[in-house]
């Protein structure tokens, strides 16, 4: 996928309104830290558009990016916090439900999970929440580049058996270090936008 412009568009924070964009979404949920700010910068060949190495408790908003004039990527808050309040969580889980209920162009939501890691009881949620919705999430497992090549098959499978996933559902390994995966993920995007 060739990137000739990228641009972060809207940034919305819990009480903004959300924008009605006239062209197709997709949407990056994962917890903090998971390598969403890196996979988006990946994707769009940036090398800090989106923010990396978030800081907890820094402020949390959806923020639009507008690529090539005719699609959105759609960076939502990291969860898993655990310095911020119960009161905050809760807010951001309306908005991002408002998000997900309300886009008429959200075409998909790609989940991330850290490849080295089993899912946690928040990814589970967030998975199964994103199901509820209507949508089949799409798994990115990132940092690729940390496991040996040897390991790959078998931390797809426990992310596969922790998530409890549907059958079918795309598991997409992806490296921000060397962008392995990056052209499967945007044969997905592209093939979503023609629905
Ligand atoms: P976010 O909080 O989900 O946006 O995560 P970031 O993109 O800020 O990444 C968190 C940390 O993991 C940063 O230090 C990144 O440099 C690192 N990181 C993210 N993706 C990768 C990857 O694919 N490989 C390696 N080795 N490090 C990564």
């Amino acid at each position: 996928m060739i990137i000739k412009q990228a641009e972060l568009e809207t940034v919305c924070g819990i009480t903004s309104k959300l924008p009605e964009n006239e062209w197709p979404e997709v949407a990056f949920a994962g917890k903090s830290n998971v390598g969403k700010s890196s996979l988006i910068n990946g994707l769009l060949n940036r090398k800090s558009l989106a923010r990396t190495s978030s800081q907890p408790g820094k402020t949390q908003t959806i923020n639009f990016y507008k690529v090539n004039g005719d699609l959105y990527l759609v960076d939502l808050p990291g969860y898993g916090y655990a310095k911020v309040s119960n009161e905050i969580k809760a807010k951001w889980g309306k908005m991002i439900e408002r998000y997900l209920h309300g886009s008429k162009q959200l075409r998909a939501v790609f989940l991330l999970i850290d490849i080295r890691h089993d899912p946690s009881a928040n990814d589970k949620t967030m998975y199964d929440w994103v199901v509820h919705q209507g949508f089949e999430p799409i798994i990115i497992a990132t940092k690729l580049d940390k496991i040996k090549r040897s390991q790959v098959q078998k931390q797809i499978k426990a992310i596969k058996e922790g998530l409890n996933l549907l059958p079918g559902t795309k598991v997409i390994p992806f490296s921000a270090e060397t962008k392995q995966g990056r052209d499967e993920i945007w044969e997905v995007i592209n093939s979503l936008r023609e629905d």
